[in-house]
């Protein structure tokens, strides 16, 4: 620093000016908020480990329908071209010449017929599953937008009866021999962030995304934002890829729909079901640097034929159990999984930052005329989960559709 001390505001203010002419690449990181800047060289694990053909047909069937890879990934015959940092050559992936000449791609998770144990007298032995119960719950309710309560009746909070329903899931699972870890075990956060350690950055995104003249309102609501949502998935995420180190994660989650009048809510009629898999990036999500980096770790890896595997037998139970109606997405955001009406694919921070299989469950809209009251009815009860209640209904429809999962996978391997 002692040059800097030499000069003058205005000779400083020159320099830094200058500074932005000289090195046009100086702040050329596109990074979502939060998001950490990849480490490109890192794909070279996965060099010759998929075929051109593969990798195009994962691209335009699954993880960038329409065409929206074309503006960062050139497919060439042999290799693709990667975009990387602007301002630097693009990374070159090499495609495996065929099939049986692809290389293993390196992976710390294992597909369920790796993981499970033959001839175990419990089904699910070896197998190493993670629940994550979606949002914090408890007094963090409010502000992720997760509480509402009808009338007079009880507080629904989406963040807590989904703990309930992963420890009730835990029990079951680890009788059936399954090794399972919560990834969160609390109605509290995993991130040592708060929305007011975080107004700084909300404050730089906000300018960032064009607003230069943010309310002191929408920078504390952006904090929170990034609190409860994009450092909260980040600080599990690093939970699950350097400490816990599952075969499979599950999110669990609860649906609800926008009340007619939040004034005066009366339950809604919509009533449905619906599961994700990792996949549909647009065009713009693509063009961050992590994210595009994110989606190809999350295709070189290959999880997307176990969350297909796992998405579709867990349909299929959920389906039959709750008896709800699949849910259908309008919009780009999402693709339908042909074949699966349940199943559709769609990209969120933690099906691609978790480094492996992830299944999101979505069954139940917990503020309709159907299933309202027999959530008010678990809420009133003295200890949730109550027996034949709508929890428990959930943990069962989920352990019998691991267990198909489990034995469609030890029927593939003989
Ligand atoms: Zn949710």
């Amino acid at each position: 620093m002692p040059l800097m001390r030499k000069l003058s505001p205005r000779q400083l203010f020159r320099l830094s000016l200058l500074s932005l002419l000289w090195c046009p690449t100086l702040n050329a990181d596109n990074l979502t908020s939060l998001g950490q800047r990849p480490d490109w060289d890192s794909l070279d694990a996965y060099q010759q480990t998929i075929t051109r053909a593969a990798f195009v047909s994962q691209l335009d069937v699954l993880y960038a329908p329409g065409q929206a890879w074309q503006e960062t990934i050139t497919i060439e015959d042999q290799h693709a071209l990667i975009r990387t940092r602007e301002g630097e050559a693009p990374y070159r992936l090499e495609f495996a010449p065929s099939e049986a000449a692809a290389m293993p791609p390196p992976r710390r998770w294992r597909k369920p017929a790796e993981a499970l144990v033959p001839d175990a007298e419990l089904p699910l032995t070896g197998w190493h599953i993670a629940l994550d119960p979606g949002h914090i719950g408890g007094a963090y309710g409010p502000m992720e937008g997760r509480s509402w309560r009808i009338g007079a009746g009880p507080l629904v909070q989406e963040g807590d009866l989904v703990l309930v329903v992963a420890y009730d899931l835990k029990e079951e699972l680890e009788a059936l021999g399954a090794t399972v870890t919560l990834v969160r075990e609390q109605n509290a956060p995993i991130t040592t962030e708060t929305p007011e350690s975080l107004r700084d950055e909300a404050e730089s995104w906000l300018r960032r995304m064009g607003n230069t003249e943010p309310s002191p309102l929408q920078i504390q609501r952006t904090a929170e934002r990034l609190f409860y949502r994009s450092s909260e998935i980040r600080a599990r995420a690093e939970r699950v890829n350097k400490r816990i180190h599952p075969d499979l994660i599950l999110c669990l989650h609860l649906n609800a729909t926008d009340f007619a009048d939040y004034s005066n809510p009366e339950p809604v009629e919509p009533n449905h079901l619906h599961l994700l898999v990792n996949g549909a990036y647009s065009a713009q999500e693509l063009a961050y640097d992590d994210v595009r980096y994110g989606m190809l770790i999350k295709l070189l890896s290959g999880t997307a034929e176990v969350e297909a595997a796992v998405a579709s037998e867990l349909a299929e139970t959920m389906a039959e159990q709750t008896g709800l109606p699949a849910f259908s997405y309008g919009g780009p955001n999402a693709v339908a999984i042909a074949g699966e009406p349940y199943v559709w694919g769609r990209n969120l921070a933690a099906n691609r930052l978790y480094a492996c299989p992830v299944v999101f469950l979505e069954p139940y809209v917990a503020n309709s005329r159907a299933v309202y009251p027999r959530i008010a009815t678990e809420l009133e009860a003295e200890q949730m989960p109550i027996p034949g209640g709508i929890l428990e209904e959930y943990t069962h429809s989920v352990v019998d559709g691991l267990r198909a999962s489990a034995s469609q996978a030890r029927a593939s391997k003989e």
